[in-house]
């Protein structure tokens, strides 16, 4: 597809804009779809969210098109989106069961006369909002944990992206479910605004740092809850013992695949100094064998482009260095690969989401100091550790603040439905993906059945005497040794 093809479909998907009332009544009839839903019980709703996942593995081609075309991405990338999509689906609806049914918890010494017990109750209608750059992937990360989770959901799509939406909402209708539990409203911000106040339960976001405060505001006026998943700055760091060759390869798929549009895509390098000239050659031999336009698409939204570039240009200005590519690299939609080194620790390519084919990589003493550099940034999302000593690694990763790591890999828990997806800082807040991926879009019901009258009586306004006295022997004995 040509790019003004590319623009087309995209305004022409653009033009369908729901109004704030239609909005409104969406959510609205969600909060009344959700009471079927919950109805349904774990075992019913696995059954609806498993002939869904069946729908869009049949579909998959299909619907690997659609983001192909809203995105410009490779065919073989949509279609590994759509896979990982399922894959989650799947994991949402097999777990939900185990992780949100309710639960005995032990009840004490003091409210031994109480049988305890947590249970999970769904939000009612959860509004999710995506972004362009993964727009079945990421969004599915919310939608399949709300919904397993006993929630219906209102998901508005990036305007970039609106008929991935739309092929979702028509193959949860072929299922031919009597109430709307999955439904889509399509439109720009504003549309996701009116979402946030259109009376749903709980917001789930995936998108900048900045939309998210936003959508934060908006959401503090009726105290609605909000899961924000959102930019960040990844680093990886390299030590002197790592394979060299497999580090390379992993960097220039993690900071160049999909155009460098990840939100857990590699930014930043930190390569020990003794390796780091062999280090650098293995990674721009293989950038420049990389094909833009074939390996990876064009910038999916045009204004992008421009922040790669300024933040390109603002690097050289420091005192960086452009080992492959430059500022010229910018040119047009497609954005050729951009390898920078000696970037001042204070400019917008070593600060900011980058968002574009570009790898900054700068040499560090050793992983302590390769640690201190990745975390001396506001976002924590994603980090990845490069070394032949996994303990090693696992110990550095551990210090990263971040909200997922990976050792001698990039991108790793992408597939691994188990594992809850998030960051910190401003990468947001909570988690979707996992166990707690699916406790995130429920709330929690504690609860306690008298199970015997208790001899010793003090939650009473006639409390006796030697109840206290053997109160306070029981607290001495217990904690005041
Ligand atoms: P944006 O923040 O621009 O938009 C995200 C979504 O919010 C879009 O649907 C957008 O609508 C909508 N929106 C815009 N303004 C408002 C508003 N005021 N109220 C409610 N909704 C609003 O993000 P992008 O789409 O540009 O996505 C790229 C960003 O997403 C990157 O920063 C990336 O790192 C992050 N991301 C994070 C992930 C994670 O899991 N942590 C995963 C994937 C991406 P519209 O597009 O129609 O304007």
């Amino acid at each position: 597809m040509t790019q003004t093809e590319h623009r087309q479909r995209t305004d022409d998907a653009a033009a369908q804009v729901e109004t704030t009332a239609q909005v409104e009544a969406a959510a609205e009839a969600a909060r009344s779809a959700a009471r079927w839903w919950d109805v349904q019980g774990f075992r019913g709703r696995r059954g609806w969210l498993r002939d869904f996942a069946r729908v869009l593995a049949r579909g998959a081609d299909e619907l690997a098109g659609v983001i192909a075309r809203e995105t410009g991405k490779p065919d073989d990338d949509a279609l590994l989106e759509v896979m990982l999509a399922v894959e989650h689906l799947d994991w949402a609806s097999r777990n939900a069961k185990r992780v949100l049914r309710r639960r005995s918890v032990r009840s004490g010494v003091v409210g031994i006369d109480q049988a305890a017990s947590v249970g999970y109750r769904p939000y009612g209608a959860v509004g999710v909002i995506g972004p362009w750059n993964y727009p079945l992937y990421t969004p599915m990360g919310s939608i399949a944990y709300a919904l397993a989770a006993g929630n219906a959901v209102v998901f508005k799509p990036s305007e970039l992206t609106p008929g991935v939406g739309e092929w979702l909402a028509r193959a949860w209708q072929s299922l031919a479910p009597p109430q709307p539990v999955l439904q889509v409203v399509t439109g720009d911000g504003a549309v996701g605004a009116a979402l946030c106040r259109a009376g749903v339960d709980k917001v789930a976001f995936t998108g900048s740092t900045a939309t998210a405060k936003r959508v934060m505001a908006t959401c503090a006026e009726s105290l609605t809850p909000l899961v924000a998943e959102c930019g960040g700055k990844d680093a990886m760091l390299v030590a002197a013992d790592a394979d060299l060759d497999a580090a390379a390869e992993y960097a220039v798929f993690g900071g160049l695949g999909n155009a460098g549009q990840t939100c857990a895509g590699v930014e930043r390098i930190y390569v020990a100094d003794g390796v780091f000239d062999e280090f650098v050659a293995a990674v721009t031999a293989r950038v420049r064998a990389v094909r833009a336009g074939t390996d990876y698409g064009p910038m999916t939204m045009p204004a992008q482009a421009e922040i790669v570039r300024a933040q390109i240009a603002d690097a050289l200005r420091g005192g960086g260095r452009a080992l492959v590519g430059g500022e010229d690299s910018t040119q047009g939609r497609t954005i050729e690969p951009v390898v920078l080194t000696g970037v001042a620790p204070d400019s917008t390519a070593a600060t900011d989401e980058t968002f574009g084919p570009v790898l900054v990589i700068e040499p560090v003493a050793d992983l302590d100091e390769g640690v201190r550099r990745a975390n001396a940034s506001r976002y924590g999302l994603g980090a990845s550790v490069f070394t032949a000593d996994a303990d090693a690694g696992r110990a550095v990763a551990d210090r990263l603040d971040c909200g997922v790591v990976t050792v001698n890999s990039v991108l790793g828990f992408a597939g691994v439905p188990a594992l809850p997806f998030g960051g910190t800082g401003d990468s947001g807040f909570g988690r979707i993906h996992g166990d707690d991926g699916l406790r995130e879009f429920a709330t929690v019901k504690s609860m306690t059945v008298t199970r015997f009258a208790t001899p010793l009586k003090l939650m009473t306004m006639r409390r006796r005497r030697r109840d206290v006295r053997v109160a306070r022997i029981m607290l001495r004995l217990r904690h005041g040794r």
